[in-house]
C-alpha cells in the first residue's frame, strides 16, 4: 500500500497530491529496472510528481530541459578546453548514470533522434551508457533510473517517439486532476480559500471545453499561477487576466472568449 498523501507531505517531500496509481507504478518500475515515460499536458504535474518520487524513493534527480538543439554530448559529455588542456566533462545523463540517480529528460520529443538513440541500451536490459569518445561502456549504477516526459499534443510526425524508444518505456498517463482534487493543489499551493479554489477550478474545466480554440487549454500550473495573485491581493478578474488568459493565447478572437468566460465565473472586481 502507498503511503497516504499527508504521511509524503510529513516526511518533507515536494508537495504532491496523487491522482491515480501514478506512485504504485511508478515504484514498481524503477525497482525491476524498467524506464519510465510520463504523459501528459504541460502544467498537470509531471515535474512535480517527479521531484515527489526522487524524495520517496531517496535518490537524487537530475533534471533535463530538451530542446530541438540538445545533442548527444549535451548529455553525455564533452572534451573541453581548459587552461590549455582537453578535459572530459561529464554530461547530466553520464552523472546519473555513474551516480546512481534519476534522470529526468524533460520533453524528450523536442530532443533530436538522433539524441534519443544514446537513450536506448539504458532503458533496456542492458542498463549501460556507451560513451564513444571515450571508448568506454559505463554499467548504470545501482539506483539509477530513467524517467522521460512528452506532452502527446505537441507532437507531430517528425517528432513522435521513434518505436524503438516507445517500447522500451512503462508509461504513465497524467491528465488534469479531478475537480476536487484540483482545488485541493490550488488551495494549498496559492494558500488561498477553499472557495476561491473551487472558483477558479470551475473557470479553468470551462477553459478545457472551449477546447479546439486553443492550442493549449488551463493547466493546473496557470490556475495556481491565478491564485497566487489573488493571495497577493489582486482582484480575481485581474489575476485570471494576467495568469489564465494572456498566457494562453494571443489571438484577439480567442481572447475575447477568454475575457468572457473569466468574467461569467470569477466576481466582478470591487
Ligand atoms: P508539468 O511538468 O506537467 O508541466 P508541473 O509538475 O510543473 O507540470 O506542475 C505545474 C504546477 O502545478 C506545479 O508547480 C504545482 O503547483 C501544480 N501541480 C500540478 N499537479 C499537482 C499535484 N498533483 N500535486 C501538487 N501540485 C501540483
Amino acid at each position: 500500500m502507498m503511503p497516504p498523501l499527508e504521511a509524503v507531505a510529513r516526511a518533507g517531500g515536494p508537495f504532491y497530491v496523487p491522482v491515480g496509481t501514478e506512485r504504485a507504478v511508478f515504484a514498481a518500475a524503477y525497482r525491476s529496472g524498467l524506464s519510465i515515460l510520463l504523459k501528459g499536458p504541460t502544467g498537470c504535474g509531471k515535474t512535480r510528481f517527479v521531484e515527489a518520487m526522487a524524495h520517496e524513493l531517496d535518490r537524487p534527480l537530475i533534471t533535463v530541459a530538451c530542446h530541438d538543439d540538445l545533442t548527444a554530448a549535451d548529455l553525455v559529455g564533452r572534451f573541453l578546453l581548459r587552461g590549455g588542456a582537453t578535459e572530459w566533462v561529464d554530461g547530466p545523463l553520464t552523472t546519473a548514470v555513474r551516480e546512481g540517480a534519476l534522470c529526468y529528460l524533460d520533453e524528450v520529443v523536442e530532443a533530436r533522434q538522433d539524441t534519443t538513440v544514446v537513450l536506448h541500451p539504458l532503458a533496456d536490459h542492458r542498463r549501460s551508457l556507451p560513451i564513444e569518445r571515450l571508448g568506454i561502456t559505463l554499467a548504470a549504477a545501482p539506483g539509477f533510473g530513467l524517467v522521460v516526459s512528452y506532452n502527446p499534443g505537441y507532437q507531430s510526425v517528425l517528432k513522435d517517439l521513434k518505436d524503438s524508444t516507445r517500447q522500451r518505456l512503462v508509461a504513465i498517463e497524467f491528465g488534469y486532476p479531478a475537480p476536487e482534487v484540483e482545488e485541493g493543489i490550488v488551495a494549498a499551493e496559492a494558500g488561498v480559500d477553499r472557495d476561491c479554489a473551487a472558483a477558479l477550478v470551475r473557470l479553468g474545466q470551462a477553459i478545457r471545453r472551449l477546447g479546439a480554440e486553443l492550442r493549449e487549454v488551463a493547466s493546473t500550473r496557470v490556475l495556481v499561477a491565478a491564485a497566487r495573485l489573488i493571495a497577493e491581493g489582486l482582484p480575481p478578474r485581474v489575476a485570471a487576466r494576467a495568469a489564465v488568459a494572456g498566457p494562453l493565447t494571443d489571438d484577439p478572437a480567442a481572447t475575447r472568449g477568454l475575457l468572457a468566460v473569466i468574467d461569467s465565473y470569477l466576481p466582478a472586481d470591487d
